[in-house]
């Protein structure tokens, strides 16, 4: 089976990985960017998962951050982006590099952002995402495929790209995650959720202070970890089936497309894969209306 894993000797340590107690620790590791996702932090991420998988003393998997935040999303400004590197990929779509039009984001976003999630999704084993700070666009995507989400009281969730004129993330869970007046409210204001609110949504399972999370974590993953592992992938796999049959799967693909359909319109009116704000201008207005609110 193929998979994502592009490591060279060269490439910096995106995630660490540690195990403890039958507990895999799968954290992002570019604190120095709030853990922006570069694509070849996804493919180190899906070696991590994959490493956990298949470990038999691996009954829980953490996912977190390093640093102040948990993820400020997918990369859109770092010296370490990199998305003309080649990559190899989950699925047997060509590559994405020379490859023009509307044509090389799909390609990329179907396999590094779709694909990787979805695969991510169905991974046999619990994942309970950790997360404090921010929690923003990409971010969002690692914490909803994880099975439960736990938060620190300071942690924020944001989907701000229409900002960027694009419809949402990728992998579009919005209305499944939040009842759909709020997914309304999420996309069309761009604002920080508290993650009070979250919790109260069910969006969140538990909240914790900041400087009791990850022992509280780590309590719960204990918990969780002294169940029967087959029984434990059985239940996973019947969440998941439930949410497809509640048409989730097909409404990704579909939004899929209307994402990239927002990219192509961009790419025309403007040469760019988003529209409206650039990087930077995005983090300035974030603390703007964080500042009002
Ligand atoms: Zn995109």
């Amino acid at each position: 089976m193929a998979t994502a894993a592009t490591e060279t000797p060269a490439d910096p340590d995106f995630i660490t990985y540690t195990v403890t107690d039958n507990v895999a620790w799968v954290m992002l590791n570019r604190p120095q960017y709030s853990n922006a996702q570069n694509y070849r932090l996804l493919a180190q991420l899906d070696a991590a998962f994959k490493r956990a998988v298949e470990d038999d003393e691996v009954k829980v998997i953490v996912l977190g951050g390093e640093g102040k935040h948990f993820s400020a999303g997918h990369d859109i400004g770092t010296p370490e982006k990199d998305s003309d590197l080649p990559r190899a990929r989950t699925s047997l779509w060509w590559d994405h590099l020379g490859r023009g039009g509307a044509e090389r984001q799909y390609v990329l976003e179907q396999d590094a952002y779709l694909g990787l999630c979805r695969r991510w999704q169905e991974i046999p084993k619990p994942k309970l995402a950790m997360v404090q700070g921010a929690c923003i666009a990409g971010g969002l995507m690692l914490a909803w495929v994880c099975d439960l989400i736990i938060a620190s009281e300071d942690a924020f969730f944001q989907d701000p790209t229409l900002r960027m004129a694009m419809p949402g993330v990728e992998y579009f869970a919005h209305a499944f995650e939040l009842p759909p007046r709020v997914a309304r409210e999420l996309l069309l204001l761009g604002e920080r959720m508290p993650a009070a609110r979250a919790y109260q949504l069910g969006m969140v399972n538990r909240l914790f202070p900041r400087d009791i999370l990850r022992e509280e974590v780590t309590k719960i993953a204990a918990e969780i970890a002294t169940r029967d592992r087959f029984a434990l992938a059985l239940t996973l796999q019947a969440v998941n089936l439930v949410e497809d049959l509640r048409g989730k799967r097909q409404a990704m693909d579909g939004v899929f497309h209307i994402h990239h359909l927002a990219h192509a319109q961009n790419q025309l009116m403007t040469g760019n894969l988003v529209g409206g704000l650039d990087a930077k201008a995005m983090a300035r207005a974030n603390k703007e209306q964080a500042g009002k609110g």
